[in-house]
């Protein structure tokens, strides 16, 4: 491990609302934290797949939307002065002696002494396109994410997909692309209303092409694809589209990824630990949320938070075994005021 890399006493991998929270529990003891997620923004689940929707059982809050949750928890923690890694996956996590060397996908180093794994059901990966060998086209000419839309400009663009992220770069790569086409499997789309309604004048002019079917086979020099092949739904004799660039918009599974590599005691896809500390066959790694399994274990957002406070004081006497932790009511405590930011 290189000098650059970062000393904490807490590293937390995943945040959704229980790696948030897991800040807010952890700062409430004096313990400052990094925090790891794959995913460019924070909320795991909440943000990513149902931010518009209410949720109801919050205790205290009779009904608020998801992404409200992910905003409300985000300032909840503001005092704490956590600091984000965002789009970067905790892809190593070593034990060294009572400590842990940490890797991101990203190349981030850490030195910790606790981790807190809030990695839900796994980090969120692009759903891919199975046609024999065209991995290797990958961040080349295949996409599943855009990073850099001027790469676009003036080609000629395939984009499969038919939900908003397919709909959006539709439009933004549009009007200075070559061609545009899009393929989807069905003749309905899921992305918002307004933006099909833009996408159908664009197709109606003869702006770019629609297709309805399946991509079956493609085409490829040595290091770019150069074509696709659709097998229309209708049943219809399949087309060749030739393209520059593909962009695939199949949305984002959860994967356990790298979580299955780090000797932890795991029960199918999540983690076996006990109900004192939450902690796991790996002492100083913590699991709550979703990725956690003791028996009863319910995936509710309240039962990560709880499951936050408990993992919290279990690493306030790891970090620091001398001190005795004691519990301490925000309402009256001049410590957790001082901790909070709260003036007297
Ligand atoms: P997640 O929200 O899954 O977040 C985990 C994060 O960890 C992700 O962002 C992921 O990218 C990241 N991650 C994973 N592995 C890595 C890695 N190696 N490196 C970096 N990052 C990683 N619960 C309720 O209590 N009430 C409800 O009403 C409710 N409604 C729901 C509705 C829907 C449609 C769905 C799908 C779920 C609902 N849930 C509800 C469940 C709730 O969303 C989950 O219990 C909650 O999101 C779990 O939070 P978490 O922080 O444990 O994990």
């Amino acid at each position: 491990m290189t000098s650059n890399r970062i000393e904490t006493d807490a590293l937390i991998v995943g945040a959704g609302p229980c790696g948030i929270f897991q800040v807010f529990e952890l700062g409430l003891l004096g313990i400052k934290t990094h925090i790891v997620d794959s995913m460019n923004n924070v909320g795991g689940q909440c943000a990513e797949l149902y931010p518009d929707k209410p949720i109801y059982d919050i205790p205290g809050i009779p009904m608020c939307l998801a992404q409200e949750l992910v905003d409300n928890l985000m300032e909840q923690i503001a005092p704490f002065g956590a600091e984000f890694h965002l789009g970067e996956e905790v892809t190593i996590v070593q034990p060294d002696g009572d400590e842990f060397d940490i890797e991101t996908s990203a190349g981030t180093q850490f030195r910790t002494k606790t981790v807190f794994l809030a990695g839900g059901v796994g980090s969120f990966q692009p759903r891919k396109i199975r046609l024999e060998g065209i991995e290797k086209h990958e961040e080349k000419t295949l996409f599943y994410r855009v990073r850099d839309p001027k790469r676009f400009e003036g080609k000629n663009i395939v984009i499969l997909g038919g939900g908003d992220s397919a709909l959006d770069w539709v439009l933004e790569l549009q009007p200075k692309a070559a061609s545009m086409t899009i393929v989807h499997r069905r003749e309905e789309y899921r992305g918002a209303p307004a933006s099909v309604e833009k996408m159908k004048a664009l197709i109606n002019k003869g702006a770019m092409r629609e297709l309805i079917g399946k991509v079956t086979d493609y085409s490829a020099s040595d290091s770019s694809i150069t074509g696709v092949t659709v097998t229309p739904k209708d049943g219809s004799e399949p087309v060749d589209i030739d393209c520059d660039y593909l962009l695939v918009f199949w949305g984002l599974a959860p994967q356990l990824g790298p979580i299955a590599n780090w000797g932890l005691d795991l029960n199918r896809k999540t983690v076996n630990v006990d109900t004192e500390k939450f902690e796991t066959n790996i002492p100083g790694i913590y699991a709550i949320g979703d990725i956690n399994y003791y028996p009863g274990k319910k995936k509710l957002i309240l039962s990560g938070f709880h499951e936050a406070a408990l993992a919290a004081f279990a690493a306030k006497s790891r970090i620091e075994p001398e001190k005795k932790v004691h519990l301490q009511y925000t309402t009256t405590s001049p410590l957790m005021h001082k901790r909070l930011g709260i003036e007297e």
